[in-house]
């Protein structure tokens, strides 16, 4: 999907649900669509205020939400209990590696990995619809600061 056929796709989603176009909207539709962060609502809202000041919490959370429901953003839960989101360009599917010490995230695809999980599911006679692999430990930076201290 383009930035166009995303917009398309968003206000055909805000006309099914019978709810109005609106500027505010607009504005955290376009600052979404141009991110490419893992961000919870604080972090959107932050981003949105910079272009849009009079905007709040609740609109951006709805608005997320309705990105969501449209596909073109995707919730991440990372287990420390802040919910995240990020802006699902094209079709590509990714990965997660979680680093557990300063919460970086690095995104990765494996052709092998997603291959097998494939062949997994079908042994199990299973149709996979969706999946998510995350893979948490320590990043290659506090791996190193780890080894200076010691
Ligand atoms: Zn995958
Ligand atoms: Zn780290
Ligand atoms: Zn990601």
């Amino acid at each position: 999907m383009d930035i166009r056929a995303e917009k398309d796709k968003f206000y055909a989603k805000l006309g099914e649900k019978g709810l109005k176009a609106t500027t505010q909207r607009a504005d955290i539709l376009d600052v979404f669509l141009r991110s490419k962060q893992h961000f919870n609502i604080e972090g959107l809202l932050a981003m949105v205020r910079r272009k849009n000041p009079r905007i709040g919490y609740a609109t951006v959370y709805r608005t997320l939400k309705l990105l969501t429901e449209c596909g073109i953003a995707c919730e991440r839960d990372f287990g420390d209990g802040q919910t995240r989101y990020e802006h699902m360009t094209g079709d590509a599917h990714h990965d997660h590696l979680i680093c557990l010490e300063c919460g970086g995230i690095v995104e990765f695809e494996n052709e092998r990995i997603e291959a097998l999980q494939d062949e997994v599911a079908s042994r199990h006679g299973f149709e996979v619809m969706h999946h998510k692999l995350e893979l948490y430990g320590i990043c290659r930076q506090c791996a190193s600061k780890r080894d200076k201290k010691r």
